[in-house]
């Protein structure tokens, strides 16, 4: 299937949009949603790692787990999933794993990034499944989110909910 540039950017906003509610609940904002083909969003997520305490509550996993849970089904094959950070080696597998048809990322992850910057699973030849990746779309936007967060951290004006739970364990 095709984006359109309106297709993208309301699919990016409303990844923004998730990764707004991660933000505001001290979390690192990353957020994603998953569109079918009609353009309806199917799933929805936001990152939980600190929240949950849980390693696998990306903002990717839970998207994607939410769209095959609403279609009933394991394969996203016209589906697009929109995220404002590059995918980690966890996301881009659970990718290739739900056959999503393409994958459209905002900022690049120099450290961790699985789409293009450390490796490039969804490129890889060997698997049988290769999303298209749409790179760097509303990337400055991303970005800029991201330094604003990590600012607001070091000006104590955002309390991580780690740091809440070792203020309650004290
Ligand atoms: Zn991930």
């Amino acid at each position: 299937m095709t984006l359109t540039t309106e297709d993208k950017k309301a699919g990016m906003q409303a990844a923004f949009a998730q990764a707004q509610l991660a933000a505001d609940q001290g979390e690192i904002p990353i957020g994603a949603v998953v569109v079918d083909q009609t353009g309806q969003i199917i799933g929805r997520g936001y990152n939980r790692r600190e929240l949950d305490q849980d390693a696998t509550e990306h903002a990717e996993m839970i998207a994607i787990r939410q769209a095959c849970q609403h279609l009933g089904l394991w394969r996203l094959l016209d589906c697009t999933l929109f995220v404002t950070l590059e995918p980690c080696p966890m996301c881009a597998g659970a990718c290739i794993n739900a056959r999503l048809g393409t994958v459209a990322y905002a900022a690049f992850d120099p450290k961790a990034g699985a789409c293009g910057s450390v490796v490039d699973l969804l490129a890889e030849p060997k698997f049988n499944h290769h999303p298209q990746v749409i790179r760097g779309l509303y990337q400055p936007e991303a970005k800029d989110m991201l330094k604003k967060f990590f600012q607001a951290v070091r000006a104590g004006k955002i309390q991580k909910p780690s740091q809440n739970r070792s203020d309650k364990l004290q």
